[in-house]
């Protein structure tokens, strides 16, 4: 560097702001006011430090005023709040056709259960208090007793989520035993939860038996020995094995586990409360017919195909529930009042039977493609006026999600977006930098939307955003 430059590198540092005429301004005061004072003043500083990492590298001319520099740092200061503000749990527009979508939240919930939230569980309410004798209650009583009642079990529990439901099973009724499981069924369901560390985190000892591909009760049969305690069938989720394949049934385990004085435990995974094959999804295990068919005790989500919200739900045999109850890792399990009351709220749906009009992830399986298809054009008539933009409808498939039914296509219309200026993945990031933001799908260069995941409410948002592009 010429001396010369140097020197007018000095001069300029030297009209950098201080942090305190930078939140003297507008700008600084407005995000004052939603992060406070000290968070203010260490985005400036940061700000600062930015702008002047700019002088030293020559990017800021050196004829910058000291308002000019003000000015710049107020820019990055924005940004700053910004990007900080982005990162903050918000509502997103589901555009992708992913139902159960698991970077989205899974399922949304249903209305009644968000009143039910807001209306009473965020205030005082009888979490453990019997208003009949005005003394202390039992926690989570109605949901359970909903929970049982609908799958025609003995009893019910609830814990924090599936996993959680796994590790309490196993723990309680197989730690220091052995869990005879198929090979076709150690999986991994996703975000590390693999079957074979759980069992260990748990104490439980894994038995594997059969092949990847078929096993038969035999297998089980020959495999059990003193200390064997538990015979467990795991759905496979996200996961199929076809071709040459078997597996018993849920009747002939339950069975061979009784006749050898052993419990069985079903982790069923998605939890359909209803025959959803109508709508592609064939496989996956009805929770009342686990239990007719005699399981012992059976886990579930709460936020895969019973679309309620983040929850593990347990039913079974009264007393191997209540042993579950009793045990000290379900205090460090168990969930808050506000997850049983949206899970009643929802539960509540079910019994009235009319689940599919009320629960999201319900009416989104059931809605028929017909349906979706006059949605789709519908929603491209009202921007036919606008020439930058041209909508093209395709058909297509929309996705279960969550690890649920893999192989189950939902047919779906797809609105296919052009615009005359901007490539796809340009308009895909317009949309999701859109307040709340928009999350669709790009597909060989084309943006993709599929209106199964946006409410009719939502549409009216998704037509002013793409009337502004
Ligand atoms: C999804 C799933 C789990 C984990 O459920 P979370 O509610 O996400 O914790 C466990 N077992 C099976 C079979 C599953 O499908």
């Amino acid at each position: 560097m010429k001396d010369s430059e140097n020197k007018n590198v000095k001069s300029t540092l030297r009209r950098l702001p201080s942090v305190d005429s930078v939140l003297q301004n507008e700008t600084a005061k407005k995000i004052s006011e939603k992060v406070g004072e000290k968070k203010a003043a260490e985005l400036s500083r940061l700000a600062i430090d930015a702008v002047r990492v700019k002088i030293l590298s020559n990017d800021i001319s050196a004829n910058f005023s000291r308002e000019d520099l003000l000015s710049k740092t107020e820019t990055y200061l924005m940004n700053l709040a910004e990007s900080e503000n982005r990162s903050k749990l918000q509502r997103v527009i589901n555009a992708t056709g992913v139902i159960i979508h698991t970077n989205l939240g899974r399922a949304p919930l249903s209305e009644s259960a968000v009143e039910a939230i807001i209306g009473e569980a965020s205030r005082y309410c009888n979490l453990e208090y019997d208003l009949a004798t005005g003394k202390r209650g039992r926690r989570g009583l109605r949901a359970e007793k909903l929970l049982a009642e609908i799958t025609g079990a003995e009893d019910a529990l609830i814990v924090n989520n599936c996993a959680a439901a796994c590790i309490l099973v196993l723990t309680a009724l197989c730690n220091g035993g052995e869990a005879i499981v198929s090979r076709g069924e150690l999986v991994e369901i996703g975000g590390d939860f693999r079957i074979p560390d759980v069992m260990d985190q748990s104490g439980a000892r894994l038995k594997e038996v059969g092949t990847t591909n078929r096993t038969k009760i035999s297998d089980y049969k020959n495999a059990i020995g003193e200390n064997t305690r538990l015979l467990v069938k795991i759905h496979p989720s996200n996961y199929r094995i076809v071709g040459f394949t078997e597996t018993p049934n849920v009747r002939e385990l339950a069975e061979t586990a009784h006749e050898n004085q052993l419990l069985f435990y079903e982790d069923a995974g998605s939890g359909a409360i209803f025959d959803l094959s109508k709508y592609g999804l064939d496989d996956e295990p009805i929770i009342s017919e686990s239990v007719a068919a005699g399981a012992d005790v059976v886990t579930f989500s709460g936020d895969k195909l019973l679309g309620i919200l983040q929850a593990g739900l347990i039913v079974g045999r009264g007393e191997i529930v209540q042993t579950l109850r009793k045990h000290p890792l379900y205090r460090a399990l168990r969930v808050s009042k506000v997850i049983y009351s949206a899970i009643e709220a929802a539960l509540e749906s079910f019994r009235r039977e009319t689940a599919f009009d009320e629960i999201p992830v319900l009416q989104m399986i059931s809605v028929s493609a017909g349906t979706l298809k006059k949605r789709a054009e519908n929603f491209a008539d009202k921007l036919k006026n606008k020439s930058n933009l041209s909508f093209e409808i395709v058909k297509g498939f929309s996705v279960i999600g969550g690890g649920s039914a893999p192989n189950t296509k939902l047919e779906t219309y797809l609105l296919s977006v052009k615009h005359e200026k901007h490539s796809a993945s340009q308009i895909e990031e317009i949309l999701r930098n859109k307040k709340p933001p928009v999350i669709a799908r790009i597909l060989e260069d084309k943006l993709l939307m599929d209106l199964r995941t946006v409410s009719e409410n939502e549409e009216k948002y998704l037509l002013e955003v793409l009337s502004d592009l």
